[in-house]
């Protein structure tokens, strides 16, 4: 068997491309199918290898069905469409405000609560003055979102500071399985919060807002 060299990419389809080079299979499987059960994935390999070696000849039915039965059900169409409309169709805004630059910010907590070591994601203002959503960590695009609403002279630094902390944190600790339930603010989470100074006044500014 040649080696093999099999990579989930940020595909925004089912799409799964196989090629021998070199003496090398080189896989690439959409991310989407990174939590397929173990009998889809078999199925997909079957499906590539049989590609791969026998073109002409008509892949195996029971693989074929379950790997079609997988990409239709419900749940996958739904989660390829949401990370289609999102990767399709966002619009950047950058982060230089009119008062406040978004990676001077980060740059500064990452010094001062990470010791440098958090990689810089996208961070960007957004097009509206949202006020539900003030600020967001969006993975699909690794990117940080902060509503425009902060970016105004009235703002207090520490609110914007507060804000972007959090966003940091959940970069810091991913959402995890407990169960059947994401836990998105964990006990981590919520301890290396309370380290922020300002906490409390910065809550309460986030209230009136
Ligand atoms: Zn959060």
């Amino acid at each position: 068997m040649p080696p093999l060299q099999i990579r989930f990419r940020r595909f925004t389809s089912l799409n799964t491309t196989i090629r021998l080079r070199k003496g090398q299979i080189f896989v690439s499987l959409s991310d989407l199918l990174e939590g397929a059960p173990e009998s889809v994935i078999r199925a997909i390999a079957h499906i590539l290898l049989s590609k791969l070696y026998f073109p002409r000849k008509p892949v195996d039915a029971a693989h074929n069905l379950r790997f079609k039965r997988f990409a239709s059900s419900a749940a996958v169409t739904r989660q390829t469409e949401l990370i289609r409309t999102a990767r399709g169709s966002k619009r950047y805004f950058g982060p230089e405000g009119r008062y406040f630059h978004l990676d001077e910010i980060f740059d500064s907590l990452n010094l001062r609560f990470f010791s440098g070591l958090l990689g810089r994601p996208e961070l960007t203002w957004s097009e509206h003055l949202a006020k539900r959503s003030l600020g967001h960590y969006d993975a699909a695009h690794n990117t940080i979102v902060v509503s425009r609403v902060f970016d105004r002279p009235s703002s207090p630094r520490y609110a914007l500071e507060y804000l972007l902390y959090h966003e940091m944190l959940h970069l810091k600790y991913p959402v995890r399985m407990r169960g059947l339930r994401r836990c998105v603010h964990s006990r981590e989470f919520k301890a290396e919060e309370a380290r922020f100074p300002q906490l409390a006044e910065a809550l309460a500014f986030l209230k009136r807002l």
